[in-house]
């Protein structure tokens, strides 16, 4: 055992606990919270379901990476299959296996939160050092040039020969090795993630953190003390083992955008609100092959964005357009992927040394719900809007373009069938792109907005403090209070929010 964290793997009989504060998930917002409130003096549990990995136990591997370290072992999607729902099970959350692109929330993405939910206390001077703490805890730094790979420098030729805007990303990596692996987890530590910054801090002022712990119901939301049914696991995470209660009179659910509207839906606590307006950010990727050997798979693997066609003060939506981001990923990734079997999928993969991919990232409107089903896992509706469509269309227009001007001699969407383009004639190709379920392999990285945050009950599910309506000492801090998109990337605003909501709550 790592001090001040407790693997509950295999236990049988837990021995329930108390606590001043219970918190549920220790991801970003989770993390960040329990370091706040236990630097403010207060006794802090916080329950994860996942085990904690580090270094070594980052072992690079596809299939034993996916499982460990993703909700569902990889394979949670929305409930038609057209969306991959990505996200992190482990102890630190997103922060292990994300992209480290630091990009904090948009000063007019607050505006749009002011005039659209009356959040009128989200001031750029009032986030500021908060979002300031933000990027200090995340040693946030702009990738350098020689840190970009041929497949982000290929992005950025193309770019600049047609003469938009683009920029190299900020990031939270110290000491990187260009070792390509981020979204199975760095093997050499080099994210300034939650579980080497916020969690140090918050076990050096006395937290305590549960592995391998699984909250599964929070009862009596409007009582003096709340008690937390929580299921042990097994080490693999596959079958619960045990199980134990945690009493505290305050809880924060922070399990991110699904499994946080998931668990107040199985506890019947809040209104209306709780599981709808869920925001994917559903992104389409794109590869462009090229005659000589790009090795995309080496190095940081998204380093260069596409900003021309981005908009950040959007009257109706605060974020919209689309942005261009490059990207790869490992073997098994990337032959799921791609839309071939057998000999046309060895082939491909054969080519996998002389791809460039990116994935086009436009923001969407809330037009998901998280409900219940009938076992463990919660079923994710989505209603994929035509207008997304498309950006998207649009995004693969552009990217296409920019891959040809760096001299790609095919740009592929990898739907069912496939949409290939060898020249600027063929750019038409990419308008049959439908985008129906199951035929287009979509993923979602940025799920949000299912307890939403509003002034009022009867549009939202917390209020301006992340206390859910119609609870006392039930908090959210996580990215499902984003009434809106709060940036091309989660993890800074989850940071940002986390820790002007847990510093209210203690003062
Ligand atoms: C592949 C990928 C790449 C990404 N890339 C970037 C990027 O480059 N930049 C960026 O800003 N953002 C990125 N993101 C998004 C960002 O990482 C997430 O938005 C962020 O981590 C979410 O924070 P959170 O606190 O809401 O939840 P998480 O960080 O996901 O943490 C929630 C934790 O709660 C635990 N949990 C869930 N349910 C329970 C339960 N019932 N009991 C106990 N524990 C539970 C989970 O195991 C998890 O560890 C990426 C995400 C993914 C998946
Ligand atoms: S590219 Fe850098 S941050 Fe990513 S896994 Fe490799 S060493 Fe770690």
């Amino acid at each position: 055992m790592t001090e001040g964290i407790e693997s509950l793997a295999g236990v049988r009989s837990p021995a329930d606990r108390s606590a001043d504060v219970c918190i549920i998930g220790s991801g970003c917002g989770g993390a960040t919270a329990a370091r706040v409130l236990a630097e403010a003096g207060k006794d802090v549990v916080v329950l994860e379901e996942g085990s904690d990995r580090t270094g070594m136990e980052l072992t690079q591997r596809d299939g034993e990476m996916y499982d460990q370290l993703y909700m569902d072992r990889g394979g949670r999607s929305t409930e038609d299959l057209s969306i991959s729902v990505l996200t992190a099970r482990v102890l630190g959350g997103g922060g292990v296996i994300n992209a480290s692109d630091v990009v904090p929330i948009p000063a007019g993405v607050l505006a749009h939160w002011r005039r659209a939910f009356d959040l009128a206390d989200l001031t750029d001077a009032t986030l500021a050092p908060f979002a300031a703490a933000a990027l200090a805890d995340l040693h946030a730094n702009e990738v350098t040039e020689a840190q970009m790979n041929r497949a982000n420098r290929l992005l950025q030729e193309g770019t600049e020969r047609l003469g938009w805007a683009g920029a190299r990303m900020h990031h939270n990596r110290v000491g990187c090795q260009g070792m390509g692996t981020c979204l199975i987890g760095c093997p050499v530590n080099a994210k300034k993630n939650p579980r080497f910054v916020a969690i140090p801090a918050a076990i050096e002022a006395g937290a305590r953190f549960l592995t391998r712990a699984r909250a599964v119901r929070v009862e009596g939301a409007r009582a003096d003390t709340k008690t937390v049914t929580v299921k042990t696991l097994d080490a693999r995470g596959y079958h619960e083992t045990g199980e134990l209660r945690v009493r505290a009179p305050i809880v924060i659910v922070a399990c991110n955008a699904v499994a946080s509207a998931q668990l107040l839906l199985q506890s019947g606590i809040g209104n209306e609100h709780v599981g709808q307006h869920l925001i994917l950010q559903p992104q389409l990727p794109l590869v462009a092959s090229f005659d000589e050997p790009v090795n995309a798979f080496r190095g940081i693997p998204q380093a260069y964005a596409v900003t021309e066609f981005e908009e950040e003060d959007h009257p109706e939506h605060g974020l919209w357009g689309f942005r261009i981001e490059a990207i790869m990923g490992t073997p098994g990734i990337v032959s799921t992927l791609l839309p071939y079997i057998g000999s046309e999928s060895a082939t491909m993969m054969g080519r996998y040394d002389r791809i460039a991919a990116s994935l086009l990232l436009a923001p969407d409107e809330p037009s998901g719900s998280v409900r219940l089903g009938p076992s463990t896992r919660p079923i994710i509706a989505y209603e994929h809007r035509e207008e997304h469509k498309r950006r998207l269309r649009a995004a693969a227009r552009a990217a296409a373009r920019i891959y040809l001007a760096a001299g790609a001699r095919e740009v592929l969407v990898p739907s069912v069938p496939p949409v290939t383009v060898r020249s600027t004639r063929d750019l038409h190709h990419l308008d049959a792109l439908e985008m129906r379920p199951a035929t287009t392999p979509m993923v979602s990285a940025h799920q949000q907005g299912t307890v939403r945050m509003s002034s009022s009950a009867s549009r939202g599910a917390v209020d301006p403090d992340g206390l859910v309506w119609g609870t006392r000492g039930v908090y959210v801090m996580d990215a499902s209070i984003f009434p809106s998109s709060a940036s091309s990337h989660t993890m800074t605003p989850i940071l940002t929010m986390a820790r002007y909501l847990a510093s209210k709550l203690a003062a």
